[in-house]
This record gives structure tokens, C-alpha cells and sequence, in this order.
């Protein structure tokens, strides 16, 4: 059978929900964390499982970053430290593996 929209989870959500943004809050009262519909600049909302009226909202970790990096000149330091980093990591993995297995001598430059 085929469904254009499959309606799990019950309740009645239109296709609205891609307009608004959803944030995710979490109570001071109780400590739920529940995700909530809200207009941007929505701060605090009123709990979903307790109904105390300070559930402020969580930022999302996934949206700051953006923000940290624009520098170039952190961004290249950023990339020297990863490049010594994945040296380092190789060197050692090389070493991990020389122990592991010390008849392997096929080293490559
Ligand atoms: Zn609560």
C-alpha cells in the first residue's frame, strides 16, 4: 500500500514543521528535555511533562562551531596541528604494528 505520509507517532502535525524551527528544551524543575515547535527567539517555554514555565532552550551544539571558525590564520593552525597530529597517530600506528608483527619490514617512504 502506498501512503504519501506515514502519520506515526500520532497527533495532529501538519507539514507545518518544516517552517518552524524546532528547539530542544529542557526543564530546570524536572530536567526533561523535550524538543518544542517555537518561533525563532523563542527562549523559554513552559514544560511539557511538569508544566513549570522555565524550560529554557538548549543551543545546539551542531550550529555554534560555524561561528568559532572564520580566521584564516586559525584555520591554517588548525590544519598544521591536525597534519602533525595524523603524523603522530601514523608513527605510532606503525610502531603498534612493528610490535605486533616484527617480521613486517616492508616499510615504504
Ligand atoms: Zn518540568
Amino acid at each position: 500500500m502506498l501512503l504519501r505520509h506515514s502519520t506515526r507517532g500520532g497527533g495532529c502535525e501538519p507539514g507545518y514543521h518544516r517552517l518552524v524551527p524546532i528547539y530542544e528544551f529542557r526543564c530546570e524543575a524536572c530536567g526533561e528535555r523535550f524538543e518544542v515547535l517555537a518561533d525563532l527567539g523563542t527562549e523559554a517555554v513552559e514544560c511539557r511533562a511538569c508544566g513549570a514555565p522555565g524550560a529554557r532552550r538548549v543551543l545546539s551544539a551542531q550550529a555554534a562551531p560555524l561561528t568559532h571558525v572564520h580566521s584564516p590564520g586559525a584555520t591554517r593552525k588548525q590544519e598544521a596541528r591536525n597534519a602533525e597530529l595524523r603524523r603522530r597517530t601514523k608513527a605510532e600506528f606503525k610502531a603498534a604494528r612493528k610490535r605486533v608483527r616484527p617480521a613486517w619490514g616492508g616499510e615504504r617512504g
